[in-house]
Formats: C-alpha cells, structure tokens, sequence
C-alpha cells in the first residue's frame, strides 16, 4: 500500500480550548451584532476565520526569537531575513513591513496614480482597496471558469490573457503600473496559477511594457499545486519550484502571516534599485527604519526560518492534504463546496447552500452565522458583504461567489477538529430548507466593511 500523508511535526505544547452551548453561543453573536470578527475568540470554539497570522511555529522558530537583535539599523536580524527572501524568492532588494497590507501600502504609494488601471487575479480584498483608495481601478481578468463553482479546473486561479491584453492595449502603458498575479488566489477560493500561465502573463507583460508584482502570500501552496498539478514540475523541488516562480516577477508584496508561518510580519521583494531607493522612502514614513520596517529583530528571525520551513514538501503535503480531507467530508456530506479544493481553506457556495434566502440578505453571511451557532465553529463571508459597494453608484457589487470560507491556520488543529466542523455544518445542511430569513445591515463602514458591519436579522 502507498503510505498516506501524515503530520510532518509532531506537538510539544498544546492550547486548551473550551465548547459552549448553543444558548450561550445565540447571545454572544447577536450581540455581537451578526458579525464574527466581533466575537470574543474564547466564544469560539473552532476558529477557522482566517489562516492569517494563525499559525504555529516552530520549536525552531520559537528559538530564533530568543536570537533577535533588536538594533534599529543594521540588526543581524535584518540581514538573515534579507538572506532568506533572497534564498527562497530570489529577489536582491527587500523591505520589511508589519503584514502585507503594509507592503501594499508602501509599493503602491511609490507606482500607483490617480486614473491607472491594475489588472490581475480577483485582487485580494487590501490590495483592492489600496488601488482605489488611489483613486485607481481594479481589473479582474480571472479566467471564466474560476466561476463555475463545480467545474474541475486545475488552476482556477490563472489569469484569462485575452482580458489581460484587452486591458493592456485599451490603456496607455503610463496608467498601467503593474499587473497582479495574485498566488494563490484568495478571493477566487485558494486556487492556484500555474507556471504556464506565470509565463504567459509573462510574455504579455513583456510585449506592453509593463512590471509583474506577485501578491504572494501564499507563493508554497502555490508551488505545492504546480508540482502535483503540471506534470512538467512534479520531479522538481517546492524550493526550485518556488524559484522559477518568482524569476517571473518584478516585484513581490507579502504576507508573512500566511505561507511564512509567523503571526506578524510582511516584505517586499524588488529587482530594481531604483524602485527600491523610491520605496525606501514610503518604507521609512509608515513603517519604520528600512532595516526593520514595522518588525521586531526577533520577528524577523522567526520570518526567515518561516520561508525555509513553509517552503517544505513534506508540511505543504499535510496541510494541504488537512484541507482536503476537510473538503472530502463534507462532500460527502451533500454540502455543495468550491472544487477543486483550495490550498489555505475549504468554499461553501452559500447560494446553493440556502437558496431561500434571498441575495439582499446576504446568503453567505447568514450561513456563517448559523454554523457559528451550531457548533461554535467560526468561518468568514466572502462574498457581498466582503465586495464593498461600487465607489460610484454605491450599490452592492453582488460579486458571482457568495462563499463562507472555513481558513485552516497552519499546523494549528488535527482532523478531529475538522471532523467536528464538516457534522457541525452538515446539520445545517439538513435544516436548511427552514433557513428562509438572512440579514439586513444597520451600520457599515464605506470601505472593507466586512471587518466592522453592523447586522440584524432581516
Ligand atoms: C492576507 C493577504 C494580503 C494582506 O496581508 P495582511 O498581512 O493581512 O495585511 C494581501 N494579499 C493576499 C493574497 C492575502 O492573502
């Protein structure tokens, strides 16, 4: 028999955890008025809102703490996490930044302008918001079958180079900064871009004139994907994988708190000296010192030693094979998910989950709040509520997916947990037909409103 994956770690320190009652659990979201990210993490028992910062490091990452140097110029600290991003991602400039969205901050003020267009890969939700907080526009050129939930694509996160062109030749090369490849690609359901598309975008880059920045927060599950998903790469390293990625980009932005398995800390790559003297100076203004840029010396150590770990074939294989065998049971179970899986969470499709609720009333967004109510166990919507309204008509975007996520933090609960999570929400599925009534909202913020909006039941 082939032997089956199994943890590539084993635990040294656990986290007590406490279940509540359903009583308990219908008070505490209701006052937390129907959103989530309101509730107090001891309310929760399974904590599957996001992967992000998360994670659990390691005994040798824990080690490296103790290893910071925490001088505000020059630390060694700096220069092992400057060693790293060049080992791993290969690029020979980098900034230290506190998380991704910091890295976005800084970049984009260096390159992104009043009236430019950004196309890429559903952006992530920052990265949207970054651009149009510039008074730029976002252009999604996702390939068409990364919205038929059904559909068995292996790279649902690919680019669709025809939209990509249309956007590279309807614009002036001046009003295009860059474009983004987002891997994997998180609002799309974690699904990776594989290295022939990489290339292609590439090329298309190449023939406008204009950068590649890689939003690469998680770049190894990428990597993982391409090695068992395009036969050209399956004898090759996640580590060479990795490598070949990055040759293709100008420029990276990172989250840390993802496939670097820290709980705080971002970067950005660069190639050009230029861009990044430009960068320097933005780095300096929000962040910090371009030697450690929003981060502690110790910090920087975990992160280094994160990209060496994260970038592992043996842990890719038992956290992405967790996720899977999330995904498996509730198949199993009828529940209609996002296939294939993603590498960093399973996809319910709320609008086939609960039909009877209509779209106004936030289908994904109810199904979260009702499997929080359930079992304890904590997703997250993406999908309206996470869209935003359009900055001009301020109507709702209604985007194709309404999605409730459950994120699978790194080396954080065993398949037990997952068990637990799949019984909790197949018992929603069964009394789904009686679930007719979602949400209403009563107070939002006017950007990224997910995190702060106020709800009642409709
Ligand atoms: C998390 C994430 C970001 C933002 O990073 P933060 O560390 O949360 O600020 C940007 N892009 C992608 C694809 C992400 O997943």
């Amino acid at each position: 028999m082939k032997l089956p994956y199994a943890e590539s770690f084993k635990i040294k320190m656990v986290e007590n955890i406490r279940k509540s009652t359903r009583q308990e659990r219908e008070q505490w979201i209701k006052d937390a008025r129907y959103n989530l990210f309101n509730l107090r993490s001891d309310q929760v028992f399974i904590d599957l809102l996001t992967d992000s910062g998360t994670g659990a490091m390691s005994d040798g990452q824990w080690s490296e703490l103790m290893l910071g140097d925490e001088s505000y110029a020059g630390a060694s600290s700096y220069y092992k996490m400057k060693q790293a991003v060049k080992d791993i991602c290969g690029f020979e400039y980098f900034l230290p930044t506190h998380q991704g969205r910091a890295a976005e901050n800084v970049l984009f003020s260096t390159l992104v302008k009043q009236g430019d267009f950004i196309p890429g890969n559903s952006h992530f939700d920052t990265t949207k918001g970054h651009i149009e907080f510039r008074k730029a526009t976002a252009i999604d050129c996702t390939i068409d079958e990364a919205f038929n939930t059904t559909l068995d694509h292996p790279f649902k996160g690919n680019i669709d180079l025809d939209k990509l062109e249309f956007v590279l030749q309807s614009n002036p090369k001046e009003h295009v900064p860059f474009i983004v490849v987002t891997i994997t690609c998180n609002s799309s359901g974690g699904q990776p871009v594989s290295m022939e598309n990489i290339k292609d975008v590439r090329a298309l880059a190449d023939k406008y004139g204009v950068k590649v920045l890689f939003d690469s927060a998680r770049f190894a599950e990428n990597a993982y994907f391409i090695k068992t998903r395009e036969a050209a790469y399956q004898d090759k390293s996640i580590k060479e994988i990795v490598k070949e990625m990055f040759s293709f980009a100008d420029m990276m932005t990172m989250s840390s708190k993802k496939d670097a398995i820290v709980n705080m800390g971002g970067f950005i790559g660069m190639r050009d000296h230029e861009l990044f003297r430009e960068a320097s100076m933005y780095n300096i203004l929000f962040e910090g010192f371009i030697t450690y840029g929003g981060m502690s010396g110790r910090d920087m150590n975990a992160l280094a030693k994160g990209l060496y770990e994260g970038t592992e074939f043996d842990y890719l294989e038992s956290r992405i094979g967790q996720v899977a065998f999330l995904g498996e049971k509730l198949k199993n179970f009828g529940v209609p998910v996002l296939q294939p899986f993603g590498g960093h969470a399973i996809f319910i499709d709320a609008k086939k989950f609960l039909p009877n609720v209509p779209k106004e009333e936030y289908q994904a967004q109810t199904l979260a709040v009702e499997l929080y109510i359930e079992g304890g166990v904590r997703g997250v919507e993406i999908g309206t509520l996470l869209a935003d309204r359009d900055p001009l008509s301020r109507k709702n975007r209604y985007p194709a997916l309404d999605l409730v996520r459950l994120t699978i933090p790194r080396r954080v609960y065993t398949n037990n947990h997952m068990e637990y999570t799949a019984v909790a929400l197949a018992n929603v599925y069964e009394r789904r037909d009686r679930i007719t009534k979602g949400m209403k909202i009563k107070w939002e913020a006017p950007l990224l409103r997910h995190f702060t909006v106020e709800l009642e039941r409709a």
